[in-house]
């Protein structure tokens, strides 16, 4: 796809909305932008990611949480990072959720496919999709573009 400066609060507002549903009343959002607000990328595809990030977050906290979403800038490295309140990931999964087809969720619940691509979408823009622990011991995945390549 196309290459554009994606303004990128916008763009997680955009997917914020189409989750609604999912998160509900239970789960809060909180926001920090300090990064700078926009990155060259592939708009549908920044979505993509973000989206599969948010919804896997709704999942991990069926009895509701706090998903935290900010942006950070070094002069190399724009990133966005996506923390929830969940039970976060175990060590020794840590490499296999980026797989494709790799689940933890009921059969039926789960195609295992919306990291991988995630994965590979972050791949495309020379970035890297990682996962760490948040405080309190969640999930929080980190999209990191750097900017030389991110417009190259
Ligand atoms: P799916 O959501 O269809 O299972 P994904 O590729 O989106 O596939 O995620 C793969 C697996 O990674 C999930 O089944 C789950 O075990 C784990 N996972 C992803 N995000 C989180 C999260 N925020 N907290 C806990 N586990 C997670
Ligand atoms: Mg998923």
């Amino acid at each position: 796809g196309e290459r554009a400066l994606v303004n990128v609060p916008e763009a997680i507002e955009t997917v914020l909305a189409l989750l609604q549903h999912k998160l509900g009343a239970r789960i809060a959002v909180e926001r920090d932008f300090a990064g700078r607000p926009e990155i060259r990328c592939t708009p549908a595809l920044l979505n993509q990611v973000v989206m599969n990030i948010l919804a896997n977050a709704a999942d991990a906290m069926p009895e509701g949480g706090t998903i935290r979403i900010g942006t950070r800038s070094t002069e190399e490295t724009d990133e966005i990072r996506i923390s929830d309140t969940g039970p976060g990931i175990p060590e020794p999964l840590r490499e296999k959720i980026f797989e494709p087809f790799f689940t933890t969720k009921p059969v039926g619940s789960g195609t295992g496919l919306g990291l991988a691509i995630a994965y590979s979408v972050v791949q495309a823009h020379s970035g890297m999709l990682s996962v760490e622990t948040a405080p309190g011991g969640g999930a929080c995945f980190v999209i990191g573009i750097p900017r030389q390549a991110a417009s190259a």
